[in-house]
């Protein structure tokens, strides 16, 4: 818990954001700018500031991450096409520093992004 880190108010419920899935380990929610007709935060409830901070013993966390967001991206109908994005760092246009996997779709996308 970082106590300047608007995902840990999620988190623990200082900041209101009607929840998709929670459990144990990971929350998901909608994004509150929505760039895609779909798009989902899924999060670890543990802080780390993003991917370059995980370790070997958040393996099994990180793959369950992945898991939820590709069944919440099937429960959205998006079986057709979805994307999974993690942004590390400024220059790769993350914000907001509590590591986080965006789920977008519901649109075409363009390869590469921007
Ligand atoms: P990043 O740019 O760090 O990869 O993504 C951060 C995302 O968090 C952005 O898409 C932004 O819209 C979203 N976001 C920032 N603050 C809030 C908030 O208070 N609530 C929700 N639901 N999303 C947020
Ligand atoms: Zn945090």
């Amino acid at each position: 818990m970082s106590q300047e880190c608007i995902f840990c108010k999620i988190i623990n419920g200082d900041i209101p954001a009607k929840l998709i899935y929670e459990d144990d380990d990971v929350v998901a929610f909608n994004d509150i700018s929505p760039q895609a007709p779909t798009h989902i935060l899924v999060i670890p409830r543990k802080h780390m500031a993003g991917p370059a901070e995980v370790t070997q013993a958040d393996e099994t966390l990180m793959g369950k991450l992945v898991k939820l967001g590709a069944d919440l991206a099937k429960e959205a109908g998006l079986a057709d096409g979805f994307r999974l994005v993690m942004n590390n760092g400024e220059r790769a246009g993350q914000t907001v520093f509590h590591l986080h996997m965006h789920v977008l779709g519901g649109r075409n996308m363009t390869w590469p992004p921007g």
